[in-house]
């Protein structure tokens, strides 16, 4: 099963895409979470794309195609992969296509999570995770139950994206509209797409999601 998820920043891909992850036993492949970890380690990759993460712009299509040719390969993709945040470009949905025939996989769905978008800046500002196990939490919506403890691994250390801030957010938001949001004909020409309410509660959405997996 090979999943793109396709959203607006906020939206809820990392959020689902974690959770279906666990349910079909499938890979999730975050081309932010890589980037951040490339950032992170300091590479030569990392040093290019910081900035241009940092303003909210994309990174070139040559780069995160690179990285996630590599990533198809390994070995916890067998069962399929959720692409989250991939592909981000009409370049990038066609190198999608060729790099998957030419590794003979196919693409089973893509799935649209369809949100408010006044309602994301709000969503993304507020967000923040546990440094240690990356649990999500969010300032309004979703704090740990013990202020300051996380829920999930006792960690009391939490970390925020230096690009949820609204400035940032504002430009991502335009950089899905104008290079993103142009490859949603191409899938539904393709007979592929689907859409979920991204705006409902998480488990309402994850319900969604399985049973549009479990038909696929
Ligand atoms: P995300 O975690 O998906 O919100 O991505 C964070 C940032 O990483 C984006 O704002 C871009 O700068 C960069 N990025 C992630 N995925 C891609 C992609 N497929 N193409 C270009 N840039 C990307």
């Amino acid at each position: 099963m090979n999943l793109i998820l396709l959203g607006p920043p906020g939206a809820g891909k990392g959020t689902q895409a974690k959770r279906l992850e666990d349910k079909f036993s499938i890979a999730q492949l975050s081309t932010g979470d890589m980037l951040r970890a490339e950032v992170s380690s300091g590479s030569e990759l990392g040093v290019t794309a910081k900035k241009l993460m940092e303003a909210g712009e994309l990174v070139p299509d040559s780069l995160v195609i690179g990285i996630i040719s590599g990533r198809i390969d390994d070995e916890d993709c067998k069962n399929g992969f959720i692409l989250d945040g991939f592909p981000r470009t009409e370049a990038q949905a066609e190198a999608l296509d060729e790099m998957l025939s030419s590794k003979e996989l196919k693409l089973n769905k893509v799935v649209q999570l369809v949100v408010d978008e006044e309602a994301l800046v709000e969503r993304v500002t507020g967000r923040y995770t546990c440094a240690k196990c990356g649990n999500g939490y969010h300032d309004k919506f979703q704090q740990p139950s013990k202020e300051g403890v996380c829920d999930n691994c006792g960690s009391e250390e939490f970390k925020r994206r230096a690009d949820d801030n609204e400035e940032t957010v504002r430009t991502r938001l335009r950089a899905y509209h104008e290079q993103t949001a142009p490859i949603i004909p191409y899938y539904e020409a393709k007979g592929l797409m689907e859409r979920v309410d991204g705006m409902a509660d998480i488990e309402d959405v994850t319900k969604q999601l399985e049973r549009i997996l479990e038909a696929a």
